[in-house]
């Protein structure tokens, strides 16, 4: 008799779980139960609707330290099913992705759509049943097999049960999960920017910064990279990937806290002295607001240039010490408040999730429960932003239809 496998959730892991295991063993009856009306809902959407499939990225131990948590979890996992599988399982598929600078990878089509398609493709390919509008409740593991309430009191029983559910943003919505004999560590939301209200440094939106550290104060928390003004406060690389670190400790402390913002990592305060010093007699009677000795967009200067409490009128050679002082300070550990945060919208994710040393990373299986496996963001993986959630959940995906494969043959 050919056994059956039931997968929750109709995202990317789900997909790849299923169009795996269906692939690998055509005599497994293959059915995905999402609760929406629609599925890969979050793939459409993503990368502002380009889909970032995957980084190119090609060393493991690199890769995984684009991980907040999850990081040794995902390490062993990639030996299984890395970035190249994804980039060749796609292309093998008639989906060729391209790489962008920063390392990015899209499909060429630059549509998420492309994406989608090909995993529709494959659905129908190996006759695996989707069924929308179907909300699971619970799960009871009974003899061998698993029974699943859903929404309506309709009871479907299955062989194998592989849970890509996705993240969950409170934690009561993991209840169903922990009935099963799971642990969860406590979701928070990761990926977002952050909010400074009315700061009159919002007044400079749209200016970037290629390089700047910022650092969480009272926290080991630092983060250098490109940054962004916003009318609402900082975004950019350097402050999504300062969410992701910090995303339990800022949570903690309800998304109030302050950074120092070093605007020139390459000075330390002595070497931004002696430049000082420099200039000084360099440009003796140039204006200190007309002249930006550091390649700053000039409006930032001039913004650190005000809070430092420097006239405008003021001549380098007249430069008094408090104020440079306070410029030296201004420019390598500038403090702000931040109240809030705002999710970014291009991608964002849920820490916490499945605890990671109940799982195999060799198979995904539950190390609870016989034949129940984790795919996707439900477990506590999560990566900082430019195709690393997406690789986690094919990686993970696939492992788990594989297994399933093997088992059920
Ligand atoms: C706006 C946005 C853009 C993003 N862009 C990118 C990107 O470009 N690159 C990248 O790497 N990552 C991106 N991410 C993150 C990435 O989308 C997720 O990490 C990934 O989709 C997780 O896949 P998943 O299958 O685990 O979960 P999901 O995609 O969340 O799928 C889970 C599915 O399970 C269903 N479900 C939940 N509970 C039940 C239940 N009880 N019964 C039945 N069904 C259920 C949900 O409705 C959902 O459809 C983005 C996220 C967002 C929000």
């Amino acid at each position: 008799m050919s056994k059956q496998l039931i997968v929750i959730g109709g995202g990317a892991a789900g997909f790849f779980c299923a169009v795996n295991a269906a692939r690998l063993n055509p005599r497994l009856k293959v059915i995905i139960v999402e609760k929406t009306g629609k599925v890969l809902s979050k793939v459409k959407v993503s990368g502002g609707g380009r889909c970032n499939v995957t980084h190119a990225c090609f060393d493991i131990l690199e890769m995984s330290k684009q991980y907040p948590r999850g990081g040794n979890f995902v390490k062993k996992a990639f030996h299984i099913f890395f970035t190249t599988d994804t980039i060749n399982w796609f292309e093998t598929r008639g989906v060729n992705l391209k790489k962008e600078e920063d390392g990015r990878m899209f499909p060429v089509t630059d549509s998420s759509q492309t994406i989608i398609d090909c995993l529709l493709t494959e659905v129908k390919k190996y006759g695996i049943e989707v069924r929308t509008n179907t909300e699971v409740k619970s799960v009871k593991p009974r003899g061998e097999k698993f029974e699943l309430m859903l929404s309506g009191g309709k009871v479907l029983v299955t062989d194998f049960l592989c849970i890509a559910c996705g993240g969950y943003s409170k934690s009561s919505m993991f209840d169903w999960l922990r009935e099963l004999g799971h642990t969860i560590e406590e979701p928070a939301p990761s990926l977002f920017t952050f909010n400074m209200h009315h700061h009159p440094i919002t007044k400079l939106m749209g200016i970037s910064v290629e390089k700047v550290s910022v650092k969480i104060k009272g926290e080991k928390l630092e983060q250098e990279g490109p940054i962004l003004i916003t009318h609402w406060g900082f975004s950019g690389p350097v402050i999504l990937k300062l969410s992701a670190w910090g995303a339990k400790v800022l949570k903690d402390r309800n998304w109030e806290f302050s950074i120092g913002i070093n605007w020139l990592p390459d000075f330390n305060d002595q070497l931004l002295k002696e430049k000082f010093q420099q200039l000084r007699f360099e440009i003796a009677t140039q204006k200190v607001f007309s002249k930006n000795p550091f390649a700053l967009p000039q409006r930032l200067w001039e913004f650190l240039l005000q809070n430092s409490g420097i006239n405008k009128e003021l001549r380098w050679a007249d430069l008094p010490v408090k104020e440079v002082n306070r410029l030296v300070k201004n420019l390598s550990d500038c403090e702000f408040e931040i109240k809030g945060k705002t999710t970014f919208k291009e991608e964002f994710v849920t820490a916490g999730g499945i605890k990671l040393n109940e799982i195999d990373h060799n198979t995904m299986m539950s190390k609870k429960v016989t034949n129940l496996f984790f795919a996707g963001e439900i477990l506590d993986v999560d990566g900082v932003t430019g195709g690393f959630n997406f690789q986690h959940a094919w990686t993970s995906g696939f492992i788990a239809g594989k297994t399933i494969a093997e088992l059920s043959i």
